[in-house]
């Protein structure tokens, strides 16, 4: 089983240099390798791939000297990432799939709808390098050494990090990062960790998730998304128009973007917390957890910040609830997005619930066929834990 650890690190002044220049030459990278990507096809109508980007490495290395300073696998993941870029962007072209609704003001149409890659710029980006584990029989380029101190290829010196504990497992790949407020982290990624099964004392459980109701469970639990975000998102929307009242480059200015910085960590951590605990009760509490795909809900996207936050939050819940389920040995299953799961009856199976846009404001409905009164959340989590145990019993047999 694979799993991320992540601690705050301490570099020393070389090492925040290094970083700084490492940082860089990612940005530089995604931005020149963007440049030629577009211009390949302009004029040859080429598609490059990822791997036809780590050709060209070498060259681009012997031009631009400083390149050399950061790890070759950093680099590299910088084209893959790009690559990756690119392909959901296709992909999104293709199915109309629209990820920005966001219109030129002057000319009204829309920017960027299909999410084309864009350059990164240096203001206000979260700075980060990936560095990979070395590969075949060599000895590993990174590892914990004597002294508790994590080595990284290329990097000066050893780095401090504060071992909340320590990770299990091997080191297959590291992503040192600076979030907004200057503060530096590792996340390592380790693989063959061991899993912890649990007893699961409470067996099977659908979940509905929403607008209305963060969670609702086909037994009857509802859990509702932290009243505390609610508040702090009021305080940032504040801080943010004092933010864009004030003089840049300012000393008041840089004082409240620090703020702001602070307030959307203090944000980012609280949500973690909440969601770490709840994931964990679910795996913990389930031996097959069912969910229904979060796509069938996109038609937020017009929503106001704290909405789009929202959704943005749920799907890292689902990531962070399969994540738990494989580390305590439940089964998650995803029902497909076509699974009409608040239209369905669970007493009796009719199609007759509310659905479509209209749909769902109905908070309640009777079900024409056999009378039974339906909480809209509720009878949807039934639905969803039924389909889900049906989709594993299949996948079961067909494995048997
Ligand atoms: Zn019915």
């Amino acid at each position: 089983m694979r799993r991320t650890y992540k601690y705050r690190v301490y570099p020393n002044e070389a090492q925040k240099a290094w970083l700084a220049q490492s940082f860089g030459n990612c940005r530089w990278l995604w931005n020149h390798m963007l440049d030629v990507r577009q211009q390949a096809y302009k004029e040859r109508g080429e598609t490059l791939s990822g791997y036809d980007c780590d050709r060209l490495l070498t060259a681009l290395k012997k031009d631009n000297p400083w390149l050399k300073e950061t790890p070759i696998s950093s680099l590299q993941q910088v084209d893959a990432d790009l690559d990756h870029a690119f392909k959901a962007f296709f992909s999104n072209r293709r199915k109309g799939r629209v990820v920005s609704r966001r219109r030129d003001p002057k000319t009204g149409r829309p920017r960027n709808p299909y999410g084309h890659p864009r350059y990164h710029g240096k203001k206000g980006a979260r700075e980060s390098i990936c560095i990979k584990q070395g590969s075949g029989s060599s000895s590993p380029t990174i590892y914990v050494d004597d002294d508790g101190r994590l080595r990284l290829p290329k990097m000066p010196g050893t780095l401090k990090v504060h071992w909340s504990r320590m990770p299990e497992g091997a080191v297959k790949r590291v992503t040192l990062s600076r979030d907004r407020c200057g503060d530096y982290f590792v996340a390592i990624l380790c693989d063959g960790v061991e899993p912890e099964p649990q007893d699961h004392p409470k067996g099977n459980v659908g979940l509905d998730m929403g607008v209305k109701h963060m969670l609702v469970a086909s037994g009857g639990e509802v859990v509702d998304a932290l009243q505390a975000l609610g508040r702090n998102w009021a305080r940032l929307a504040r801080l943010q128009r004092k933010l864009s009242r004030a003089q840049e480059g300012s000393n008041r200015y840089r004082k409240l973007r620090r703020r702001v910085a602070r307030l959307h960590r203090r944000i980012a951590n609280m949500r973690k917390d909440f969601q770490d605990k709840l994931a964990t009760s679910i795996a913990k509490g389930y031996a097959v957890v069912s969910v229904e795909d979060l796509e069938t809900k996109w038609w937020w996207q017009d929503g106001p910040m704290a909405k789009k936050a929202q959704e943005a939050a749920l799907g890292q819940f689902m990531a962070l609830l399969e994540q738990r389920c494989e580390r305590y040995g439940s089964r998650f299953v995803r029902v497909g997005r076509t699974f009409p799961s608040t239209q369905l009856c669970s007493a009796c199976g009719v199609k007759a619930g509310p659905k479509g846009k209209e749909g769902l404001k109905v908070r309640r409905w009777v079900c024409p066929e056999c009378g039974t009164a339906h909480d809209r959340d509720l009878n949807a989590a039934a639905n969803i834990d039924r389909e889900g145990l049906r989709i594993l019993q299949a996948a079961l047999r067909q494995a048997a």
